[in-house]
């Protein structure tokens, strides 16, 4: 006779999966996964769907595993633990980001750039992620998460992280006029870090996309316009949300001499060839790689303290293949989230 199993979860989970790249998401019934030494199990109840869940999906990124199911900005309840699991208990609300390994004894991972360790694993394109009931994770990458609903944590996970990490890369609160190229899930969280340190932020949205435009100026933005129009004054500063190369010579051409260009990205459209008088006057062009798990503490912690609140669309888990087209086609202001 077969003895029930330890796990009093569900013994099987609805997830959205990609079995092949350029093709939409399937809903499948699988097996929930077993929590393996150091990790946790944890039931979804939140999962953010981010720019990079269609660069893996559209096959950008080309190196997922298959079938994977996507989704790194995940919230949810600790439903079991594995063996050797330190920080968390059943119950605990936990975030699940997009890093979801490192090796530790790299050269990067030892002088505290996890972020590049060539050996990473990546939640929701090498591990599988969250656009499904459950998912196992390494809790030594997991963060507590505090303050917020599920749904309204979830984009802080991977557009919040990153555009913090972007935002420090521009020099932080340093720059007064920083531009923000592309106005969706990162931009709306990061506008509020930067007008809370008195910053004036320039948001750049598609030319004639008004509703983005509006939301930028309830943001508190203090101009708005189309990234083909030209700033009234130098930018200190600029980010790259948009995964477009035409914005970055554009951005190049409204910082100031010794400004600073940074590219939020993991993917971008080809980066057109550039007049050198764009980059000459020590302007500079940097990329924003991942996390680090510090970085995700110190936002988590600043985040409620400003307070950043995000603006969100909600879908069922179901519906993850539209909530992904109308993220392209830029159909909703903030953040797509999907509720298993
Ligand atoms: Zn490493
Ligand atoms: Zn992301």
């Amino acid at each position: 006779m077969e003895r029930p199993r330890v796990l009093e979860t569900a013994e099987t989970m609805r997830a959205m999966r990609l079995h092949t790249p350029g093709e939409p998401l399937v809903p499948e019934t699988v097996s929930v996964p077993h929590p393996g030494t150091g990790e946790v199990l944890v039931r979804v109840l939140a999962c953010g769907v981010c720019r990079t869940d269609l660069h893996v999906v559209d096959g950008e990124l080309t190196k997922p595993k298959l079938p994977v199911i996507p989704g790194h900005e995940i919230v949810g309840r600790v439903e079991a633990l594995g063996e050797n699991v330190a920080g968390f208990e059943i119950g605990d609300l936990v975030g699940v980001p997009w890093l979801g390994w490192t090796c530790g004894d790299c050269e990067h991972c030892r002088a505290g750039r996890e972020n590049l360790c060539p050996k990473a694993e990546f939640t929701g394109y090498t591990r599988d992620g969250g656009y499904a009931e459950y998912t196992a994770a390494d809790a030594r990458y997991c963060f507590a998460v505090s303050g917020y609903t599920a749904e309204a944590a979830a984009p802080l996970l991977c557009a919040g992280l990153i555009g913090y990490r972007s935002w420090r890369m521009a020099g932080g609160d340093e720059p007064h006029r920083l531009g923000v190229y592309g106005f969706g899930a990162a931009a709306h969280i990061l506008a509020q870090v930067a007008v809370a340190r008195g910053q004036q932020v320039y948001a750049f949205t598609r030319p004639g996309d008004t509703a983005a435009q509006d939301f930028a100026r309830r943001l508190g933005a203090v101009w708005v316009g189309g990234a083909d129009e030209t700033p009234p004054e130098w930018l200190d500063a600029a980010i790259l949300f948009a995964p477009v190369g035409d914005l970055v010579p554009t951005a190049l051409s409204h910082v100031r001499p010794g400004g600073r260009v940074v590219s939020g990205g993991i993917h971008m459209s080809d980066i057109p060839s550039f007049p050198y008088r764009l980059l000459w006057e020590e302007r500079s062009l940097h990329s924003v790689a991942n996390l680090t798990r510090r970085d995700g503490e110190e936002f988590l912690a600043l985040a409620p303290t400003i307070p950043v609140q995000t603006e969100t669309r909600p879908y069922p888990l179901e519906q993850a293949n539209q909530a992904l087209d109308d993220l392209r086609q830029g159909r909703f202001t903030g953040a797509a989230v999907l509720i298993p």
